[in-house]
């Protein structure tokens, strides 16, 4: 590729970004998102135009949140979006194929909760059967974070240290919550728990159980990539950028899919 071909590229993106970037109307579903940003993104990435990748992937971003709290901010609207299986899967190869694994972990995460049925079939755009299996292996995983991490309180209630109240003691309703997390058909550890009255706790440990199920979401949310082989979010933040230099780069073959 010559860098007079490059030029040319990047002048035919420049006609285009307002209408592609400027004008993009807020509420896109997750497939308009990937119709707009497909073919920007093989493209700066391919010939290294970073601007337009940069955009591209700020507009992934705003699906597949990067941070707690954007994945906070995303969880909170309302009515919550909904992502149908088949655009999260074109989401997830899409990043794989041009180096934007930060999108992954989240990617992985609706996947996973996807159901059995659904990840047996091998449609179009899916991903491979490999990462399928990690995701599977990664939704055992996000049972166990739910039970030991964000929803710990419920299973295993403790009282807070300031609480003067025998009733708490002997409280059934941490427990039958628990139950109701855990006879759901996904776990979803990062979920936000909202019936606090169902405790009938008093005040002190339900603000005790607040304390706990916040950080237990916030770390959760640090481990969400190792939960499916990719590593830690420094490390995908590192390799992401590495194509800001340049993508035909070869290196040895990495554990995880996406290429570097
Ligand atoms: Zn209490």
């Amino acid at each position: 590729m010559t860098q007079r071909k490059i030029l040319s590229i990047y002048l035919v993106l420049s006609t285009i970004r307002r209408s592609y970037f400027d004008d993009i109307p807020s509420d896109l579903d997750v497939g308009q998102v990937l119709t707009f940003v497909g073919g920007i993104l093989r493209l700066s990435t391919k010939y290294l135009i970073r601007s337009f990748r940069q955009r591209c992937i700020t507009l992934l971003s705003s699906k597949f949140p990067t941070t707690f709290c954007d994945y906070v901010a995303k969880s909170s609207r309302d009515p919550p979006e909904k992502y149908d299986s088949d655009s999260v899967m074109r989401a997830a190869v899409l990043a794989q194929e041009n180096n934007v694994p930060e999108i992954l972990p989240y990617a992985y995460y609706c996947i996973a909760r996807m159901s059995s049925r659904r990840l047996l079939q091998q449609r179009t755009y899916d991903i491979s059967w490999k990462d399928k299996a990690v995701c599977l292996i990664g939704k055992e995983k996000l049972r166990w974070a739910e039970m030991s991490l964000s929803y710990s309180f419920l299973l295993v209630f403790q009282r807070a240290p300031t609480c003067d109240s025998y009733l708490c003691a002997d409280a059934r309703g941490p427990h039958a919550e628990w139950h109701v997390v855990d006879t759901a058909k996904s776990p979803n550890p990062l979920r936000k728990y909202t019936t606090w009255s169902r405790l009938n706790v008093c005040n002190a440990c339900m603000g005790h159980c607040q304390v706990l199920h916040q950080k237990g979401r916030e770390e959760v949310w640090e481990r969400l990539p190792e939960m499916f082989e990719l590593g830690s979010w420094d490390q995908l933040q590192k390799q992401q950028s590495m194509t800001e230099g340049s993508p035909k780069v070869k290196s040895q073959p990495n554990r995880h899919s996406f290429p570097l």
